[in-house]
């Protein structure tokens, strides 16, 4: 590919909504472009990288034995009435309507549509076990699309479903699952973790892991031992005596909350439907979807590093009463060891922003809400009581460590949630009738782009591992108006694509500084500079990763990257 008429539009600077460093340098290299919030088009280096994972994905795949389908996006509301879950699933749901007024939804996933075919199209226990899978664009109206690619409101999916006889069956095809996403994320590239995982909103009866990308940007907090292999997300870790109870608050479907000047933990309880047991803490955000306090209960000390864990970020901190004074202007108490309530200053900026402050009673302490009648909504609510980073591991003896994950792979056991619902059964040996017993993997592909740019970077750039980059070679010449050079460059270009190497031939009429800093921008893995050398038939050979730059005859360049 010749770079003078490639659309790689590089920026020296990213846009100021750009936090996360994926983000930044997916625009900036040019690979990808906001069209509205979570929604992206992707430039021809973005699409090359994604259809690389995509390749990867497929492979692993197909050598698990899963098949490849393709499911619709628009999918009409009566199957999910079926399944029960039209109704529960929430804001979330991107529901339309066709122009004859029937209900449809833009899928978020696909167990309503796969059972329903598998429920029509398999009878027998010969056709079992049977995997689909699909490699296909999802739509969720994420309350916070952020971070780029990480948390679209449409985005690229692998889902595969699973349909078992029976349960032994489903065990053996989850842990092939296991095994493969365990060979996808190594072969893209990733630092991660399986962990333990919480079963959530999805229900099922079986046991479920997350693959984790480690990352400090990842929104999951996970525990790990440093003596086993034990490791979970901290929605589910267990700890010491008492296990983990965890569960997302939804209030009202993330209605919004008109939250008086002051609550007491048990009007809080009252509305959020909090056993005041657990009210150990509560993220409160603001209309903005940015969260703006913590609401503990519990020891002091203790509570700072678990809200710092929980939320993963340096900038959190426990206002003191004369911190939140300045601040925000408050009078802000601290009462005793029932209903102690702190709140949390989630950097300073933000948290000039008002929050709701919660008291055993209000006769405590006199706590006045900085800006009564603000909008507040709660998103999740958990008892971490026993996980502090130190804990003995509930496995063995060894101690917890705490790390921040991207949650790029999911594998779950489903059981019957959705075959029982939606009726996919199946004639046994014995010509008996029986229920299939499910699974579903899920793997974020546009996900998984931005997990390895937030752990393959440095301050120039992007720096893609071999297996997905968009190119194998980044081909310069110095001056695109220098015959020699340009002759050297078109010899090599043709010999390395007629090797099977993919090449970016950088013909652009640049100055050598403008076309380096793009290169390393766009973090391709060798590139091969043509010089003042070129006369004698040498160049220069550099990976990205390395600092190092050698000298060598064409030859010798060539036999170091054929
Ligand atoms: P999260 O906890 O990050 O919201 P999830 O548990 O809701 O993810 P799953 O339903 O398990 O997601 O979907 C399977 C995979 O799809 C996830 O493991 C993740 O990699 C990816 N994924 C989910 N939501 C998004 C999103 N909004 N943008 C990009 N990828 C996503
Ligand atoms: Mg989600
Ligand atoms: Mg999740
Ligand atoms: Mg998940």
């Amino acid at each position: 590919m010749r770079q003078s008429t490639y659309l790689v539009p590089t920026l020296r600077e990213a846009p100021a909504e750009a936090e996360a460093v994926s983000h930044k340098l997916m625009l900036r290299a040019g690979f990808i472009r906001q069209v509205a919030a979570g929604i992206y088009t992707y430039l021809p280096l973005g699409w090359r990288v994604l259809r690389k994972v995509e390749t990867i994905v497929r492979e692993e795949m197909d050598r698990a034995g899963a098949q490849e389908i393709l499911m619709p996006a628009m999918q009409p509301a009566e199957l999910w009435q079926e399944s029960g879950r039209y109704q529960v699933y929430g804001p979330e749901l991107i529901r339309l309507q066709d122009r004859h007024e029937r209900e449809f939804a833009l899928g978020p996933t696909h167990e309503e549509v796969v059972t329903t075919l598998v429920r029509n199209e398999v009878r027998s226990y010969r056709k079992l076990p049977m995997n689909l899978y699909q490699i296909q664009t999802k739509f969720r109206d994420e309350r916070r699309p952020r971070f780029g690619l990480l948390r679209g409101r449409e985005f690229l999916m692998k889902d595969a479903y699973s349909f078992d006889g029976d349960w032994e069956g489903l065990d053996k095809t989850y842990w092939s699952m296991y095994d493969a996403y365990s060979r996808i994320f190594t072969r893209c590239g990733l630092n991660f973790r399986p962990v333990e995982a919480d079963a959530g909103a999805i229900g099922g009866e079986g046991g479920t892991h997350e693959f984790m990308a480690l990352a400090d940007i990842g929104e999951d907090t996970i525990a790990t031992c440093t003596n086993c292999d034990y490791a979970a997300n901290l929605e589910k870790a267990e700890s010491g005596p008492g296990k983990q109870e965890y569960r997302e608050v939804t209030v009202g479907e993330h209605e919004k909350f008109h939250t008086p000047a002051i609550r007491t933990i048990d009007q809080l309880t009252e509305a959020f439907g909090i056993d005041p047991k657990q009210l150990i803490k509560t993220l409160i955000y603001n209309v903005d979807g940015q969260p703006v306090a913590v609401l503990v209960r519990g020891d002091h000390e203790v509570n700072e590093i678990k809200v710092k864990n929980f939320l993963g970020a340096e900038n959190v901190e426990l206002a003191d009463a004369e911190t939140t004074q300045k601040v925000t202007g408050a009078t802000v108490g601290f009462a005793g060891p029932v209903g102690l309530s702190v709140p949390i200053l989630v950097d300073r900026e933000v948290a000039a922003m008002p929050f709701g402050i919660v008291g055993a009673n209000e006769q405590d302490h006199h706590i006045k809400n900085v800006r009564p009648g603000h909008d507040f909504s709660v998103e999740k609510t958990g008892d971490f009581r026993n996980v502090i980073e130190g804990d003995t591991c509930p496995r063995c003896e060894g101690t917890l460590k705490f790390y921040r994950g991207i949650e790029v792979g999911h594998v779950f056991k489903l059981g019957t949630k959705y075959s029982e619902k939606l009726g996919a059964k199946y004639l046994d040996q014995n010509g008996k009738e029986q229920v299939m017993i499910m699974g579903c993997y899920g793997i974020g592909v546009s996900r998984v782009l931005s997990a390895i740019v937030e752990q393959n970077h440095d301050d120039n750039g992007i720096i893609w591992p071999l297996s997905v980059a968009p190119f194998h070679v980044h081909l310069i010449p110095v001056s695109a108006k220098d015959e020699t050079q340009m002759k050297l460059a078109e010899e090599l270009y043709e010999r390395l694509r007629s090797n099977g190497v993919e090449v970016l031939l950088d013909d652009r009429d640049e100055r050598p500084g403008v076309k380096f800093k793009d290169s390393d921008l766009t973090g391709i893995p060798i590139r091969v500079t043509i010089g003042k050398g070129a006369a004698d038939g040498r160049v220069e050979y550099k990976e990205r990763r390395h600092n190092e730059q050698l000298d060598l005859a064409l030859e010798e360049a060539l036999t170091r990257i054929v």
